[in-house]
């Protein structure tokens, strides 16, 4: 950071929103995944400071990390070739809420729970929702095409956009997409900038759709005695015709943490257990719990929330569990695989398999409702004996989903983590066009460098 760049960014944002001290650039410098130290920490406000500050960047070619919240699990706002985080959470307002064309437009640093409870307040419902809803941002979301516990019934963010403000490494603007329900004029850029991991741009505004509230959802969670009968009965439930706005997976590790941690009681003898929530209104439980008996024939116990409390707890364990695992453990690695519904039964023995291989301990949960799984590690990374054997499974567990169709990622990113898994997965078309896509938008690499391989 030389003076002169120093001097110009001050202009820009002034000495406050330009953290230099060693404290602040810590703060910064990591997510549960990954480390890197920031040489500087700048906080926008407005679309016009990005700009500004990522023409600057391009000048002196500095790296450029954006960052939301950072909890991201794959390294992906970590600014590995040092340079300048670009923290979006001081651009946390929600500039407009519309009741009759259903949307929101927002800036990226606000939180996604206050979003959501902001629409909810307007009789709508901004339906993504990451478990980790309390604490990340629109921005991060965006960024990461972010799911959730409701992709199953309501889909990913990817389906919400309307319209992105994108600052491009030169400092151009970008608005693309608009307040429409519907519009193919041009290209969908927008799809580009979802999921790109802040590599392409940085997002400085989005128009999201919104729906009705749904009704006031009926929660069970059901209980098995091995996963795989678990994830079969998701695949019958989906068969059944059912349309469940949750179906989240969690085994008995995870619940005896959770127990541990909250003093909550499951079911002793279970080793599974099936998060499954429906939103369609009083009037169809019945129906909807019979087939779901039917679909969980081999079922060891359901239970049904009867209060607000009972769900409440229910959700405190889904929510809370990966921070009681992580409570007594030096470091967790959450994983992210997706694959077919139809393959989540051998998709989890698979993983369950290479991980025993290793003398691993896996903890499994999944939004299992849209074949995402995530096989969780504690394990010691200084130790080289442990971080080989994570390695090499982690390497075979990639393999392993790719050969029964599914992907390496289906929500968290690829970051640093996956990094080195992309080629194995994307086609040599893919490869080469996601390269020159990068090229062109950022030719001098400034953004996010060292992260997705590209
Ligand atoms: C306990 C826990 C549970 C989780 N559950 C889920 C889940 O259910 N579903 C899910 O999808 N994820 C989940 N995650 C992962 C993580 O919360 C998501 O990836 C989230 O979208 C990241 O948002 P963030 O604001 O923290 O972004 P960050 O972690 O700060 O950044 C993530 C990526 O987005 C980029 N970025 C951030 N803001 C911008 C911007 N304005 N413009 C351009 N690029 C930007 C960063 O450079 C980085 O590459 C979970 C994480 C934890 C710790």
């Amino acid at each position: 950071m030389t003076p002169a760049l120093m001097a110009d960014l001050t202009t820009i944002l002034g000495e406050e929103r330009c953290l230099t001290a060693p404290e602040d650039r810590m703060a910064y410098s990591y997510d549960m995944f990954a480390r890197g130290l920031p040489d500087l920490v700048v906080l926008p406000e407005n679309t016009q400071e990005v700009s500004s500050v990522l023409a600057m960047a391009g000048q002196y070619r500095i790296p450029v990390t954006p960052r939301g919240a950072g909890t991201s699990l794959t390294g992906g706002p970590v600014p590995v070739k040092g340079g300048m985080v670009m923290a979006m959470t001081r651009m946390n307002r929600i500039l407009e809420i519309s009741v009759t064309d259903r949307l929101v437009r927002t800036q990226p640093g606000v939180v996604t729970a206050d979003l959501q409870a902001r629409v909810a307040a307007r009789g709508l419902c901004y339906p993504p929702n990451p478990t980790s809803a309390d604490y990340c941002t629109i921005g991060g979301n965006i960024a990461t095409n972010a799911g959730g516990a409701s992709g199953v019934k309501y889909g990913v963010i990817a389906d919400y956009i309307l319209g992105l403000t994108v600052v491009l490494a030169d400092g151009r603007i970008l608005k693309t997409g608009g307040s429409c329900i519907k519009s193919v004029s041009g290209f969908d850029f927008k799809r580009a900038f979802c999921g790109s991991e802040g590599l392409l741009g940085v997002i400085t505004e989005a128009c999201l759709r919104l729906i009705p509230a749904p009704a006031v959802p009926r929660t069970n969670l059901v209980y098995f005695s091995t996963m795989e009968t678990a994830a079969d009965a998701v695949a019958a439930i989906i068969e059944n015709g059912l349309t469940p706005s949750t179906m989240e997976l969690m085994d008995d590790r995870f619940l005896a943490a959770v127990s541990r941690v909250y003093g909550l009681t499951f079911s002793d003898d279970a080793k599974a257990a099936l998060l499954v929530e429906f939103d369609d209104g009083p009037d169809r439980w019945p129906d909807q719990e019979k087939r779901l008996k039917s679909a969980c024939s081999r079922a060891i116990h359901l239970k049904s929330a009867r209060t607000d409390q009972d769900r409440a707890q229910l959700w405190q364990a889904r929510k809370g569990g990966t921070a009681a695992l992580v409570r007594n453990a030096g470091f967790l690695q959450t994983l992210d695989f997706a694959v077919p519904v139809s393959c989540i039964a051998r998709g989890i023995r698979g993983l369950q398999e290479i991980a025993s291989d290793h003398e691993l301990e896996m903890v499994l949960i999944a939004h299992a409702g849209d074949g995402n799984l995530h096989p969780m590690f504690i394990y010691d990374p200084n130790d080289p004996l442990q971080k080989q054997a994570f390695a090499s499974a982690e390497k075979q567990m990639c393999r392993f989903v790719l050969s029964i169709s599914g992907t390496l990622s289906g929500e968290h990113g690829i970051g640093i983590e996956k990094s080195g898994y992309l080629d194995d997965e994307l086609s040599p078309v893919e490869i080469s066009l996601g390269r020159e896509l990068k090229q062109l938008l950022d030719p001098a690499g400034i953004l996010n460098p060292g992260k997705c391989g590209w």
